[in-house]
């Protein structure tokens, strides 16, 4: 899978890495390069287009940063871009929100409809659900033995029942799922051609019937793109949930998957990885473009990045220390800051421990406080915080809600903090985007 795009995308990249300095017209090369190779693995045209313009803008928007080749920060951009190409990060599969819950297949014939579900259902077995296969191809006499036969080896409930209509067959199989309550029922389907009107149409019932909480198309991968006219069609008629992109393990081009998420506007949510029952995986968005880009490490590349960019910080704050340009509005944007990444501790976690100054308080409360009382100054107040006589101070603390003594800490926090960057500064090192509060 995915193996051309790869390949080209290898040699842009290692082009590209080899450079000290990128130029507009590198990056507009190497985006030509990336563009041609979408394109001939099959990737929907307007996906192409609109991939490469979000691309090049998410590139020029890129700082330079010191300590990463412009190569390998491209090589972030684009990853970054084709996990947003391929649904987003986190994998999608099904969730299971109510029970019963109901989930169907459906796809042409031979898509692989039948041997997923079996899957699916060792899967969700294997997650401690109690799932009900329900032979719903009633097209093919063999479609429900060899349902049968899935349930049995991947040790799942079937409702074997012998019925004449598939009104009979569903009423009967959320009975049985009550009965033994099972959770999570999985419908099988007929495969069905797009232009198949007689078919589409028993689909358009099979959806009133069953009422599906989640319908997934079965895609073979080997078919190309003309897996999303096809998805289309079907959306029209069982309003997809999502994909599942069968035998993966197939040399294909895996331009259909790259379109999915743009063209349908539904996550892949699993892939087909062979014959067996057991070859089934979370779709991961971030695994498979990490494998495009080819770059080996790509969760060093993007810790290195974040590294780069924490240090790019400390830089720019150890320079106004220097030039005497730093004030309590620079300490207020490190206050949000540990506000907005979730908790001083994960921020903790980052530094070297021996960053810390003695006496330094670390809390979130305080830094919710001290940013109170930032934002009860006067802008020249901020600028020039020695200005702050004992009456301003009252003033501040009366505004902030706090005591006198509150502004004396923050105060000497904000000492303890132009210190500190300044030290970062003479060390080169700037390890630290802030210093304990
Ligand atoms: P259906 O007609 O859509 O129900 O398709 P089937 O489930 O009967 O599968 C058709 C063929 O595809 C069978 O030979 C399966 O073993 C094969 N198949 C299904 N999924 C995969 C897969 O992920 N990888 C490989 N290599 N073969 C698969
Ligand atoms: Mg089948």
């Amino acid at each position: 899978m995915f193996e051309s795009v790869k390949k080209a995308f290898g040699g842009v990249f290692d082009g590209l890495r080899r450079k000290g300095l990128l130029s507009q017209g590198d990056i507009d090369a190497a985006l030509a390069e990336v563009r041609v190779s979408l394109l001939a693995a099959d990737v929907d045209y307007r996906v192409v287009k609109s991939f490469i313009a979000r691309t090049r803008e998410a590139c020029l928007d890129e700082r330079v940063l010191g300590s990463m080749t412009p190569g390998d920060q491209v090589t972030k951009v684009v990853y970054e871009q084709l996990v947003q190409e391929l649904g987003g990060p986190g994998s999608k599969g099904i969730a299971i929100t109510h029970i019963p819950y109901r989930v169907m297949l459906v796809g042409l014939q031979g898509s692989g409809k039948t041997t997923t579900l079996g899957k699916l259902a060792l899967l969700l077995k294997k997650e401690g659900h109690y799932p009900l296969l329900i032979p719903g191809d009633l097209g093919r006499p063999a479609a429900y033995q060899q349902l049968q036969k899935l349930a049995a080896d991947a040790g799942v409930e079937f409702f074997g029942e012998h019925v004449d209509t598939l009104e009979d067959l569903l009423r009967g199989a959320d009975r049985f799922a009550r009965e033994k309550s099972l959770d999570v029922q999985l419908l099988d389907t007929q495969g069905r051609h797009e232009f198949d009107a007689e078919l589409m149409d028993q689909l358009r019932m099979v959806v009133t019937m069953y009422r599906p909480d989640d319908t997934l198309i079965v895609l073979d991968s080997m078919m190309g793109s003309k897996a999303i006219p096809l998805s289309q069609s079907f959306d029209k008629v069982a309003p997809l949930t999502g994909a599942i992109f069968t035998k993966f393990d197939s040399p294909a081009q895996g331009g259909a998957v790259l379109s999915f998420k743009d063209s349908i506007g539904k996550p892949v949510r699993y892939i087909g990885v062979g014959e067996h029952l057991q070859d089934i995986e979370y779709f991961v968005p971030e695994r498979h473009a990490a494998r495009i880009v080819g770059y080996g490490d790509m969760e060093g590349l993007l810790k290195r990045y974040d590294d780069a960019e924490h240090r790019a910080k400390a830089t720019v704050i150890a320079k106004k220390v220097q030039t005497g340009k730093f004030d309590l509005y620079d300490l207020r944007d490190q206050l949000l800051e540990i506000a907005q990444v979730g908790g001083i501790n994960k921020m903790l976690d980052s530094l070297p421990s021996n960053v810390l100054p003695k006496g330094a308080v670390v809390d979130e409360g305080i830094a919710k406080k001290f940013t109170a009382i930032i934002d009860s100054m006067t802008d020249t107040e901020r600028r020039n915080p020695g200005i702050l006589n004992a009456s301003r101070k009252r003033r501040v603390a009366r505004g902030a809600g706090v005591d006198v003594s509150d502004i004396n800490r923050m105060l000497k926090q904000f000492e303890l903090f132009s210190r500190m960057a300044k030290m970062a500064n003479n060390r080169h090192a700037g390890g630290f985007g802030f210093p304990g509060l």
